[in-house]
């Protein structure tokens, strides 16, 4: 049986006020966890000293991640983070290809293939996130878009792409909306990527795992993680609540 994992994307939120209150509870409660679930905490990357420093005298019962990281190792790149520097950091995971990112940051599927390649030279784990519009989901167009995102990351990275790395499928429709997609539609789609990607892996896949994100809540956790080809999740607001993310975190060790 896989281990499911679960980040926590804290976008641009928190304060140190907020991380005191949030991580002594959160990471005492994972001491019960940590062995049948992966947890990882994407914090604000300017707080991870801070967390760091705040649990040094705890062994700490979760992974940090990182919400971005720049295609350049080094250089002239004013406000960027590079892959060295994360793993300086000790972050084992970093979000790469969100949709705020995509949209935002005018990040395609080229400058996200590029990140993805260099957090796998560094070792550094990729949580590759990809899914449609809601106009394209309307059109039924969801596993061409994914298999578009997927195919470039094949293109730049080759036949191993994806060994040691998670996908996250996130319907950006569903992000932030109160609005899941419905677990019947997100394990086709679950299922869509990793036959897909283990095809063009010459059927050779090793740790790979297939998160769902999008409105995640301790309402729907139950229905979701119980669909064969969902391995965790990626939380963004409920990871905000102590009471709602360990809710979630006990409903996928049931
Ligand atoms: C996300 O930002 O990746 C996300 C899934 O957010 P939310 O859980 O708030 O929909």
């Amino acid at each position: 049986m896989i281990k499911p994992i679960i980040i926590g994307n804290w976008k641009l939120n928190g304060s140190k006020k907020f991380i005191k209150n949030i991580l002594k509870p959160l990471n005492q409660f994972l001491i019960k966890y940590y062995k049948v679930c992966t947890i990882v905490i994407a914090p604000p990357i300017l707080y991870t000293n801070f967390i760091q420093n705040i649990l040094s005298s705890d062994q700490a019962n979760f992974f940090l991640g990182a919400q971005n990281v720049d295609t350049h190792f080094s250089g002239p790149f004013t406000g960027e983070i590079s892959p060295i520097m994360l793993k300086d950091l000790e972050i084992h995971y970093v979000i790469i290809g969100h949709s705020e990112r995509r949209v935002n940051h005018y990040e395609d599927n080229h400058i996200i293939a590029k990140k993805f390649h260099m957090l796998k030279q560094e070792k550094i784990i990729p949580v590759l996130c990809i899914g449609e519009t809601s106009q394209e989901h309307k059109e039924k167009k969801t596993k061409e878009v994914c298999k578009k995102q997927i195919d470039v990351i094949f293109d730049l990275c080759g036949e191993n792409a994806f060994n040691n790395t998670i996908v996250a499928y996130e319907p950006i429709w569903a992000i932030g909306s109160g609005q899941s997609a419905s677990p019947k539609e997100v394990q086709i789609i679950s299922h869509f990527i990793r036959n897909y990607i283990k095809s063009k892996s010459n059927n050779q896949i090793k740790n790979f795992f297939i998160q769902y994100g999008g409105s995640v809540t301790k309402n729907n956790a139950q229905e979701l993680i119980c669909q064969n080809d969902i391995d965790g999740f990626l939380i963004g607001g409920a990871s905000l609540c102590l009471e709602e993310f360990t809710k979630i975190i006990k409903i996928i060790n049931k």
